[in-house]
């Protein structure tokens, strides 16, 4: 393997292709610093810190996919926010997003504990794996279409070693990212591009003649969840859908 101190930091993502286990994916990307205002951002809030966790260590480091290495379902999400992931250094782990998240794992059978508050709390994910197409915590939660593509790599190598069945998109920035990160990698992408709608399923055809689900879920932010946009039984129905197709 290529030695990752001999790379600058903008080229640092192109190691993403030469990891050949997800283990080795997720060694690599947690010491990336190819976007400066990410870099930035991500390690001035471990500094200043959130009252209620000024005793924390944050991670503030790229949060690596979590999960079965070889799951059948695939959740994208948006990128790790700055008091959850970006603290506890794992997927949707530590937020209120995290909270409403699991729980709907849990529920539906994926994950082996209903609540997840920290990493190294013995929580199992069996054929599911959470990623997300940005690896750093964006100022505002917005990251720009330049970090989407330059963290681009990450998500793409991540695909192409898991090779799931279904991949749950949350929210629309995911949808888009991952449709481009599908298309870069050959798969067959209408054109237009289909829309994000929540329950939207769209199925690809992959250069290799393997296929794939696309299902769209509004994303589990306080924003959707606090006003009913999302409901427990709306994430559930997709949980349980996306398991279905997965094990079809
Ligand atoms: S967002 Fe992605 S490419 Fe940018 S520094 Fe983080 S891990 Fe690297």
């Amino acid at each position: 393997m290529t030695d990752g101190a001999e790379l600058p930091a903008p080229a640092y993502p192109t190691l993403a292709r030469s990891a050949r286990t997800i283990d080795e994916l997720d060694r690599l990307v947690v010491d990336c610093r190819a976007c400066p205002r990410l870099v930035a951002w991500r390690e001035h809030v471990a500094e200043v810190k959130r009252a209620a966790f000024r005793d924390e260590t944050y991670w503030a480091r790229p949060a690596p996919g979590f999960g079965d290495p070889h799951a059948g379902v695939l959740v994208v999400g948006l990128a790790p926010a700055a008091h959850g992931a970006n603290r506890t250094g794992r997927m949707f782990t530590g937020d209120r997003s995290g909270d409403f998240l699991f729980a709907a794992l849990h529920r539906t059978g994926f994950a082996s504990q209903p609540t997840s508050v920290r990493a190294g709390d013995g929580m199992i994910l069996t054929g599911l794996r959470l990623t997300a197409p940005v690896r750093c915590a964006p100022p505002e939660n917005a990251p720009t279409p330049a970090e989407r593509r330059t963290c681009g790599p990450w998500l793409g190598r991540e695909l192409e070693l898991v090779a799931p069945d279904v991949v749950v998109v949350l929210g629309g920035f995911g949808w888009r990212a991952m449709l481009v990160t599908l298309a870069e990698q050959g798969w067959h992408v209408p054109r237009p591009r289909p829309a994000f709608g929540h329950g939207t399923e769209v199925r690809l055809d992959g250069p290799d003649g393997r296929g794939l689900t696309l299902l769209g879920c509004f994303h589990v932010s306080p924003h959707n969840t606090f006003t009913g946009r999302l409901t427990e039984a709306m994430l559930d129905a997709v949980l349980d859908r996306a398991r279905a197709l997965a094990s079809t």
